[in-house]
């Protein structure tokens, strides 16, 4: 059984966090106190990113995710991106990731590199994380995705996003994630058109609070969701506020979590990056 079936069994909807492997010194101790406190929430799972345009971090993705399974008892998602990896490259990975007792996998593309990234134009063997997912199965992983609710960036139109979506679960992707999105219509816009084109494994709803104009600005570039109204009046209301705009994001996002809930989509996915305050007002929204 994967994570989606075990929870719908027990009639929940599945609630799962993010988090991403700290940088610098002392990487897996602060990861240790970030994966207990997210981990004291009881959340479904909880899934662990790898950066694309840094390489090397995919060893700490890999024993993020091992270490929240045995240590804490959470069941957890090992992001792996593919953009600059050959077919060797990706067969190393999933050594490291077996090695590592990792079961879920969310196969990705990843962010292309930028020019000052040590692996900008480094020798690539995949284009789109569909063509990973075969090898990712035939190792014995469950395998999830990434969806986007208002289209890819790169991608012309929702329908086309769609169709591209259509292919990894082809592929044999079990479970989506949906990238975050601060509009909950536009998400129940993809859902039915998704629905329609027969994707018909589940997707988890992905929420970001916002914590700073700087940190929104930036998310909405580099993923082409859109901010409506309200998003820009709180982040007018408080511009000279800054924890106050921090404590409105959280609110947001904890408002988008209870209306998603009472949609009864599939899952929830909330992007706590590794701030347990945002864990901690996310399950007390949801009732849990
Ligand atoms: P793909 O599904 O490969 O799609 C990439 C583009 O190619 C899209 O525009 C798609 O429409 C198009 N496409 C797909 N198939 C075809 C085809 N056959 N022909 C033509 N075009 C096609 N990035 C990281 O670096 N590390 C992370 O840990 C990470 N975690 C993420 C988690 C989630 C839940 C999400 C939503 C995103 C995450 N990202 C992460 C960002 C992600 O890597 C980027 O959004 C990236 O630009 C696309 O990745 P993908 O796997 O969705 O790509």
């Amino acid at each position: 059984d994967d994570i989606f079936t075990k929870a719908h069994a027990a009639g929940k909807i599945p609630v799962s966090f993010e988090m991403f492997p700290p940088k610098g010194e002392l990487t897996l101790d602060k990861a240790h106190d970030a994966a207990k406190k997210l981990s004291a929430y009881g959340p479904d799972f909880i899934s662990v990113t790898c950066s694309a345009g840094g390489g090397g971090n995919f060893t700490q993705t890999a024993a993020i995710a091992s270490m929240l399974e045995s240590e804490f008892n959470v069941s957890s998602v090992a992001h792996l991106t593919c953009i600059s990896l050959t077919q060797e490259g990706l067969k190393e990975r999933i050594a490291q990731y077996k090695a590592a007792g990792v079961e879920n996998v969310l196969a990705l593309r990843g962010d292309r590199p930028t020019k000052d990234s040590p692996l900008y134009g480094a020798p690539s063997d995949f284009s789109f994380a569909a063509q990973i997912i075969p090898a990712l199965i035939e190792a014995g992983f469950c395998v999830g995705g990434a969806a986007y609710p208002e289209g890819h960036i790169e991608c012309e139109s929702l329908e086309t996003s769609i169709e591209h979506l259509k292919l990894k679960q082809d592929a044999g992707a079990s479970f989506f994630v949906t990238q975050l999105f601060f509009d909950n219509e536009y998400c129940y816009r993809f859902l039915d058109l998704a629905e329609k084109s027969g994707i018909t494994v589940p997707i988890t709803c992905g929420i970001m609070p916002f914590v700073s104009k700087q940190q929104i600005t930036r998310m909405v570039l580099m993923c082409g969701a859109s901010l409506p109204s309200p998003v820009i009046k709180l982040l007018a209301k408080y511009d000279d506020d800054p924890a106050s705009l921090a404590q409105a994001g959280i609110d947001y996002a904890c408002r988008q979590l209870q209306d998603l809930k009472e949609h009864g989509v599939d899952g929830l996915h909330v992007y706590t990056m590794n701030r347990p305050s945002v864990a901690s007002a996310a399950m007390q929204a949801l009732g849990r």
